[in-house]
C-alpha cells in the first residue's frame, strides 16, 4: 500500500497505519517492523547525534585487526552477548559487515581454498534460507559453488555447510548434517535471540554470524557481525570487506552501538514498570501472535504448523517454547500450492520451493506490523471458511 491509500490512527505510543481491507499484505520478506512500538516508547534514549566534522575517516581503530569496526560497536556487541548468554565472545575477533548478507560473502571467500582447480561445494540442509543459493552463485565465483541440499551431499571432498539455527524458514534448532572430514561449518545465528527461541547455551562455534536486523529490528541500518575464532579466517574476511566496500558506514555502526547498549542494559531487568526490556517486549508480542495463529490453525484440517519442544531458557529462567520469526505453513492437501492459495487472498508469502522444499509449504513473516498481522489473520480465517464451505 502507498501512503495515500492507508488511514492512520493514534495508538498510545504512536501512529499506526490501518490497511484498507482489500490491500495486498506483503509477508514475503522478513521485514522486522513489529518492534517499532518498542523503539517509539524508548523516545530519545537511542538518539545519536553526529556532527558534520565527525567520523570523516575510513579508519576506526588501530587496536583491532578489523580497523573499520567502531570500538563502541565492538563494546556493545560483547556486552549484549554477555547479558543474554547466547554466544561466547572472549577470544573471538569481531568482523562487522553491511548486514550479515555481506559477511556471508566474506566468509565464503575467506574459507574457500585458493589453490584448487574446482570450486568448493556450498551446502545447507533443506529447507534452507533462500538467499544462500543466490549469494553463493551470483558472481559465478571460481572459488565456491552452490551444491544444494546438505542431506544429498555425498561427494568425498571438502565442502562448506551453512547451518542456520534457529532455522529460517521453519524455526527449528539445527546442527550440521554432513559431518565429514574437510567440512567447514558456518553458523548463521540471526534468530538466536530470546524473543524467538529459548536460549539453551552460550554458543562457541568457530564462525558465528549475527545481525541487528533480526535482533533489534534495525534492518535498515544494515549492520551484521561475525564472531570468528581463527584469526587467519578473520583476516581474510577483513580483506574481502576492504576490497568490497572499504569498511562499513560509521553512522550505522554508531547508531547500532547505541541501540545494542540500550538493549543490553535494559535486558537485565524483568517486569520493570519502565518496560525497557526489549526481549521481554519481543517475546510477549511473538508469543501472542503465535497463540492467535495456532488457535485458528487448530480449528482446520487444511494447514499444519511445526511444533516446538518446551525448553529451559537460560536467559528468562523459564520453560518456554520457540516463537519463530516465520510461520512455516504446510497445506495438508498435497496438490495445493500454498503460495498461490494465499496470493488469491492478497497475502504475499514465500513458496517452499524457494527454500529447497516443496510448494505445499509457504513461509509467512511473523515480524510485520500489528495491522499487517491482524489482516493476515482475518484473511487466513476467510481462506479457511471459503474452503470449508462455511461462508
Ligand atoms: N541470515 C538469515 C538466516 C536471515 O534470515 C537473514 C535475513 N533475512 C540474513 C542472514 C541477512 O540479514 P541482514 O543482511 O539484514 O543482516
Amino acid at each position: 500500500a502507498t501512503p495515500n491509500d492507508t488511514d492512520t490512527k493514534e495508538n498510545g505510543g504512536g501512529v499506526t497505519r490501518i490497511l484498507p481491507s482489500d490491500s495486498v499484505i506483503n509477508l514475503d520478506h522478513g521485514d522486522p517492523t513489529m518492534y517499532e512500538a518498542f523503539w517509539r516508547k524508548m523516545g530519545d534514549r537511542c538518539t545519536v547525534v553526529i556532527k558534520g566534522y565527525e567520523h570523516l575517516s575510513y579508519f576506526s581503530t588501530n587496536k583491532n585487526p578489523c580497523w573499520f569496526l567502531e570500538p563502541k560497536l565492538e563494546e556493545s556487541i560483547r556486552s549484549l552477548h554477555g547479558a543474554v548468554g547466547n554466544a561466547e565472545t572472549d577470544g573471538y575477533t569481531i568482523v562487522v559487515g553491511t548486514g550479515s548478507s555481506q559477511l556471508l560473502q566474506a566468509v565464503l571467500y575467506a574459507v574457500s581454498p585458493q589453490d584448487q582447480p574446482n570450486p568448493i561445494s556450498v551446502v545447507s540442509a533443506a529447507p534452507y534460507y533462500s538467499s544462500y543459493p543466490e549469494t553463493t552463485d551470483i558472481v559465478k565465483s571460481g572459488l565456491y559453488k552452490w551444491a544444494g541440499d546438505a542431506h544429498g551431499f555425498d561427494k568425498d571432498e571438502p565442502y562448506i555447510e551453512f547451518v542456520t539455527s534457529p532455522n529460517n524458514p521453519n524455526g527449528v534448532i539445527r546442527g550440521p548434517v554432513v559431518n565429514r572430514a574437510g567440512g567447514i561449518v558456518v553458523h548463521d545465528l540471526a534468530y538466536y535471540w530470546p524473543q524467538y527461541t529459548p536460549i539453551t547455551s552460550s554458543i562457541d562455534f568457530d564462525i558465528m554470524l549475527f545481525t541487528a536486523s533480526k535482533c533489534t529490528g534495525h534492518a535498515g541500518s544494515r549492520i551484521g557481525w561475525a564472531l570468528v575464532k581463527d584469526k587467519e579466517v578473520a583476516k581474510r574476511m577483513i580483506s574481502f570487506m576492504v576490497v568490497n566496500s572499504i569498511g562499513v558506514s560509521k553512522e550505522s555502526q554508531l547508531r547500532v552501538a547505541k541501540i545494542l547498549q540500550v538493549v543490553a542494559d535494559g535486558c537485565k531487568r524483568f517486569g520493570s514498570p519502565d518496560g525497557d526490556n526489549f526481549f521481554e517486549f519481543g517475546r510477549n508480542a511473538m508469543a501472542k501472535r503465535w497463540e492467535i495463529l495456532r488457535e485458528i490453525v487448530k480449528k482446520t484440517q487444511m494447514f499444519t504448523l511445526p511444533k516446538y519442544p518446551l525448553q529451559h531458557c537460560n536467559y528468562t529462567g523459564e520453560l518456554t517454547q520457540a516463537h519463530p520469526a516465520f510461520a512455516w505453513i504446510k497445506c495438508k492437501d498435497e496438490m495445493e500450492d500454498c503460495e498461490e492459495l494465499f496470493k488469491g487472498h492478497k497475502v504475499l508469502v514465500r513458496s517452499g520451493r524457494r527454500f529447497g522444499s516443496d510448494p505445499g509449504y509457504a513461509r509467512v513473516s511473523m515480524m510485520g506490523k500489528d495491522d499487517e498481522f491482524n489482516q493476515f489473520i482475518e484473511r487466513l480465517t476467510s481462506v479457511i471458511q471459503m474452503c470449508s464451505g462455511d461462508h
